[in-house]
């Protein structure tokens, strides 16, 4: 078992593209359990690999709501093959120490990946569910984009990152998702879930 040190917010090298993998090595495999034990260990939902300095295409994620009902998936070069509807999102992340806020979702994902013995599975998350958010947050570590990048509020969200001492949204990195806000402000009473 070994709890690995998180990356914080304001590295480079979580902006980066992670790799494919081309082998399910024991490398591989001990980085899954490690990605587990780790995120375990911080009482998170998810924990992508770049998150712990493996810019490689591997996350886990984890949301049984309490530890006896644990249900942990492993996603290995994953691929969005669909999605659809939007939903607002107060979402946080393990490389940003207590910072949340407010960002743009897909209500519904269809993810085909290979699990940890390389089996390929296609998973539907159902609508608006924490699995269906935590899936396109943890997606988008293995492609640099972090959940900020969705933010709904941009100056909301430079204000929780700099109260909490992280650097500001970045410019360049800032998500239009104009549909998808749209959307969002078709449904308020949907607006205010927290995970
Ligand atoms: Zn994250």
């Amino acid at each position: 078992m070994t709890v690995r040190k998180i990356i914080k917010y304001g590295t480079p090298s979580l902006r980066e593209t992670s790799k494919e993998v081309h082998k399910i090595s024991k490398k591989i495999q001990i980085l899954v359990e490690d990605l587990y034990d780790t995120m375990y260990a911080a009482n998170g939902v998810g924990l992508a690999a770049p998150q712990v300095g493996e810019n490689v295409r591997v996350f886990v994620i984890d949301t049984g709501v309490d530890k006896k009902t644990m249900h942990p998936i492993t996603f290995i070069n994953p691929k969005i093959i669909k999605k659809e509807g939007a939903v607002n999102s107060y979402e946080g992340c393990l490389s940003f120490p207590e910072a949340y806020t407010n960002v743009r979702r897909y209500k519904y994902v269809k993810i085909k990946a290979l699990n940890e013995k390389g089996k390929s599975f296609v998973l539907e998350a159902d609508e608006g569910t924490l699995l269906s958010r935590c899936i396109q947050h943890e997606f988008d570590h293995l492609d640099g984009i972090l959940f900020v990048d969705h933010c709904r509020n941009r100056f909301e969200a430079d204000k929780i990152l700099t109260d909490k001492g992280l650097p500001p949204v970045g410019a360049d990195y800032l998500l239009e998702e104009l549909e998808l806000e749209e959307e969002i402000l078709k449904q308020p009473q949907q607006n205010e879930e927290k995970k």
